[in-house]
């Protein structure tokens, strides 16, 4: 989360006062496109990477001190970069850590990437995360914006969380603080971040779970952009109880607005999936932006609904 602390309290620190706070691995106008799976966007004015909750925790609270607007980053996946870039600090949550810890519950740290943590539990014959083969990304960004697919979110399987407030602070939470609901927990208004969580899982087959897992995965070679950068969807879909798991699927107004195809630059409308917007060579951010605000313009003019963004943006658009 991009925290934007009050501006009267920023003081422009030199980079040996920065270096100073932060520590000798703080890195200045890092570029950010490579860190992105849309492989766009400026530069970061400061960047860290948080391998411990300790460093995480003093990453912040240095943050907070100095008034530098901060946010947090884990995949990358879900996030548009501006062209400008950020001016603040960018803190990759590279927080490692994989454990069963009792009977049934796995803990696991927040920078570990999804798809990794899917195959920890299918090894240990755990079930509950098949839903989530395929997603991109790491478990904190997860947590933080309640992934899901197949009708399943990962807040459903959460049972504590482990968090760091903007003062530096450690606590445990369970799931209910979390206040998961379709794409979205309390952290993306706390700015708190996810150093840690426990997840319920069932013990089952490694066959079954297996056999699920590479369903789903051969499902989404079928509809997703592989080779071709992207944020997966790039609208949220529409809250409605009379369509299958309670949402009308944003791409399919976006389809009927002709989306499929549609390009701006080198950002294009992914042909496969008409809410999927994928850098098809040399795009800037701009392009995205411009694209996705052509198709959403359509949409609102054609149907009367105003799309929400499921992707966050970071830095001035
Ligand atoms: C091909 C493709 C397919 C996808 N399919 C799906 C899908 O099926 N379902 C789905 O839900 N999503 C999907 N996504 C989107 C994306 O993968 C998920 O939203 C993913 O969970 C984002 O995780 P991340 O670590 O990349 O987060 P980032 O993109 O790095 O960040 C996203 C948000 O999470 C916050 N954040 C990151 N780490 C933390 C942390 N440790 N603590 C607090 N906040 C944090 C960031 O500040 C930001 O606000 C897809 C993306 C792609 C490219």
């Amino acid at each position: 989360m991009e925290m934007l602390v009050n501006p009267a309290l920023r003081s422009p620190l030199t980079r040996q006062q920065m270096v100073a706070a932060f520590g000798s691995t703080l890195q200045f106008d890092r570029e950010l496109a490579s860190l992105t799976t849309f492989g766009t966007g400026g530069p970061a004015r400061y960047f860290l990477q948080a391998l411990s909750e300790t460093e995480l925790a003093d990453a912040v609270v240095n943050a907070t001190r100095h008034g530098i607007p901060f946010f947090l980053l884990g995949g990358g996946s879900n996030v548009l970069v501006s062209d400008s870039g950020f001016d603040g600090l960018i803190i990759k949550v590279a927080i490692g850590g994989m454990n069963r810890i009792d009977g049934d519950t796995i803990e696991c740290g927040a920078g570990e990437r999804l798809t990794d943590l899917v195959g920890f539990a299918t090894d240990q014959s755990l079930s509950g995360l098949e839903f989530a083969a395929g997603i991109p990304g790491s478990v904190g960004g997860a947590v933080c914006g309640n992934a899901g697919a197949y009708g399943s979110e990962i807040g459903s399987i959460i049972s504590r969380v482990v968090l760091c407030d903007s003062k530096g602070e450690i606590k445990t939470v369970d799931s209910s603080y979390c206040q998961f609901s379709y794409r979205h927990s309390c952290m993306k208004e706390t700015g708190e971040t996810v150093l840690r969580v426990q997840l319920e899982l069932k013990s089952g087959s490694r066959e079954a779970i297996d056999g699920k897992v590479q369903e789903i995965l051969a499902e989404r070679r079928g509809k997703h952009p592989i080779n071709q950068p992207s944020a997966g969807s790039f609208f949220k879909n529409i809250p409605d109880q009379s369509e299958e798991h309670g949402k009308l699927p944003a791409g399919r107004l976006l389809e009927k607005i002709g989306a499929k195809g549609m390009t701006v630059g080198g950002a294009k409308v992914f042909e496969k999936h008409a809410n999927i917007i994928i850098n098809a060579g040399g795009a800037t951010s701009k392009n995205i932006s411009d694209l996705a605000d052509i198709i959403k313009e359509k949409v609102s003019k054609q149907f009367g609904i105003k799309l929400e963004e499921e992707i966050i943006r970071i830095g001035r658009f």
